[in-house]
């Protein structure tokens, strides 16, 4: 009997950034302008079946919500995890997020919850051509300032999987066997960085440079894949979802903090 694994997941962020948007897509594959807002909670459940293990994720995501305040305690303890939203429109959204971790992390008596950081409304932010700036200083000494971010659009649909996975990677890591990669696909990424991209992103630039920079350090070329122009090496890499970086047999999906990345590819050179 394979064992069940029962984890709680929370939203959050601030009203309006598209939580409950996200949440919807994820589920039901929908977008809409307006959601009514009803007073309370809405649940909604995923079960993952692995071959030794069962993971049902409960996703609390609060409707009606207004303020960081009227957050109750009930909503934010026992999560196992956390999507921390803002809306790449907003930067103050960017900016409360400290808040927000802060809040999970009382709730929690001390303990450090993992998060994955969401950028929404990417299409918003690429249509308005928007620098996408955003201070990680502002996270603070928080494991939150080295989580694994992510740019969405609920809209388009685009990466709104690839949040979730991300966090169910996180919660799940530990329970599931590393992957399979064939010997060859071993050797080239050893001396590479691959980083597959839709060109032209507005980030990708950005993202590109402090590759580069990463990988100058470790002596790893980088090589950008365009992977909508080449949909068949994306597949062939087992690349799902824009942008992945691929590095020492991880993917990294989302854009992942410099401090973080360094310490993979150190992790991945001392092995
Ligand atoms: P919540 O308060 O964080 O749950 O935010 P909602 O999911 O209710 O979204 C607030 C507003 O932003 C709604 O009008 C949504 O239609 C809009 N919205 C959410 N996600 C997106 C997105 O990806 N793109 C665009 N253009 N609008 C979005
Ligand atoms: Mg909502």
């Amino acid at each position: 009997m394979p064992r069940l694994y029962q984890r709680k997941i929370v939203l959050l962020g601030d009203p309006g950034v598209g939580k409950t948007s996200l949440v919807q897509r994820y589920i039901y594959d929908t977008f809409q302008k307006n959601y009514m807002t009803t007073l309370g909670l809405n649940f909604y459940v995923r079960t993952f079946e692995y071959p030794d293990a069962q993971v049902k994720l409960l996703i609390w995501d609060i409707a009606g919500q207004k303020s960081r305040r009227k957050i109750g305690l009930r909503y934010l303890q026992g999560a196992s995890g956390a999507l921390l939203a803002y809306d790449l429109t907003d930067p103050i959204s960017f900016d409360n997020l400290a808040g927000w971790y802060e809040d999970l992390k009382n709730a929690n008596n001390g303990k450090d919850v993992p998060v994955i950081i969401v950028g929404t409304k990417l299409d918003l932010a690429q249509t308005n051509h928007l620098p996408l700036a955003y201070n990680v200083k502002k996270l603070g000494d928080t494991p939150a300032a080295k989580a694994n971010l992510i740019f969405t659009s609920a809209k388009t649909d685009t990466n709104v999987d690839a949040a979730f996975n991300l966090m169910i990677q996180e919660i799940v890591s530990g329970l599931l066997p590393i992957p399979d990669i064939s010997p060859k696909i071993r050797k080239e990424i050893a001396t590479k960085i691959l980083f597959f991209v839709k060109k032209g992103d507005a980030w990708s630039k950005v993202a590109f440079n402090h590759l580069e920079k990463v990988g100058k350090k470790y002596a790893l070329s980088v090589e950008t894949i365009d992977a909508e122009e080449d949909p068949s090496i994306a597949e062939a890499y087992g690349v799902t979802a824009l942008p992945t970086i691929l590095v020492g047999g991880r993917h990294l999906v989302g854009i992942i903090q410099i401090a973080h990345l360094e310490d993979i590819i150190k992790q991945m050179l001392e092995s």
